[in-house]
């Protein structure tokens, strides 16, 4: 259900993203990989993809910079032509604190790559998929946390609450652009082992999981995947947990 659709998919060198794009490319999809700096990790997933017989590129970048995004959209449709998926993945977090030590400058980093980020890419990919800008629609999949419902405290409110804002931004999206035929859905992952966890944060808490484990990238990216296929065709605003039942 992914062939021949072109998908982008921001923070796609490491963890979720990387999972995600290797999928799509087994899967049959043209895949172009952003990330911020990691260019060995990048190939690596790029190599990847095109071993698994799809067409891959990748571009690095900074999600918060409008001029950086826009730059990423043109190497895109320069590359593939016209775009059918944006996975929304691209996400940090600062060390693990209360709020009494919050600085603006952390502040404003979180907001800026996880919100403002989101926004200016799910802008462009309207631009480029939206049925009344010329394309031919297509889906957005935001990757959100569940963070957003369980508020994260002592650890980094300031992320849990960029991931609320992306629940909202993906429920109001989902109505607005269902008439230009674009499809927006969230995922909200719960403790995935990847890179961005900080020390022994993923051992200490596995037993808090229902299910006693923490999840594989790949778990996430099934999900992602079929919100991004036509699998999921009657599937806009919803906001999937991949997370263990927690
Ligand atoms: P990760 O392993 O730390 O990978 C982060 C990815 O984002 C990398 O590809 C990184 O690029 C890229 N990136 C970081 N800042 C960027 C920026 N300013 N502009 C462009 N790309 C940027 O993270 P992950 O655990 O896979 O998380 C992926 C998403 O899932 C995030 O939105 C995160 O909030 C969400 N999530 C993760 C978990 C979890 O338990 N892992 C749980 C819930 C939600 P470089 O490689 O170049 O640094």
């Amino acid at each position: 259900m992914l062939t021949d659709k072109t998908i982008l998919i921001t923070g796609g060198s490491r963890g979720i993203g990387a999972a995600t794009a290797v999928m799509a490319a087994e899967r049959g999809a043209r895949v172009f990989v952003h990330y911020l700096s990691n260019h060995d990790a990048a190939a690596a997933v790029i190599a990847r993809c095109r071993a698994a017989g799809s067409a891959a590129e990748s571009l690095s970048g900074d999600v918060s910079s409008e001029a950086d995004v826009i730059d990423l959209f043109d190497a895109c449709r320069e590359r593939f032509g016209a775009l059918d998926v944006l996975v929304n993945n691209a996400g940090i977090l600062h060390p693990l604190d209360r709020l009494e030590n919050f600085s603006a400058e952390r502040l404003h980093e979180v907001v800026n790559v996880n919100i403002v980020g989101a926004f200016l890419c799910a802008r462009e990919a309207v631009k480029a998929m939206s049925i009344n800008h010329g394309g031919k629609g297509g889906a957005i999949v935001n990757v959100s946390s569940a963070a957003a419902y369980l508020g994260s405290p002592n650890e980094y409110v300031d992320y849990a609450a960029t991931k609320g804002a992306m629940d909202t931004m993906t429920v109001g999206l989902a109505k607005e652009l269902a008439g230009d035929g674009i499809r927006v859905n969230a995922v909200r992952p719960g403790l995935i082992d990847t890179d961005i966890h900080e020390g022994d944060r993923l051992e200490r808490l596995y037993r808090t999981i229902p299910l006693q484990r923490v999840g594989e990238a790949t778990e996430v990216a099934e999900t992602i995947l079929f919100l991004a296929s036509d699998a999921s065709s009657y599937v806009s605003g919803s906001l999937i947990n991949v997370s263990g039942g927690r």
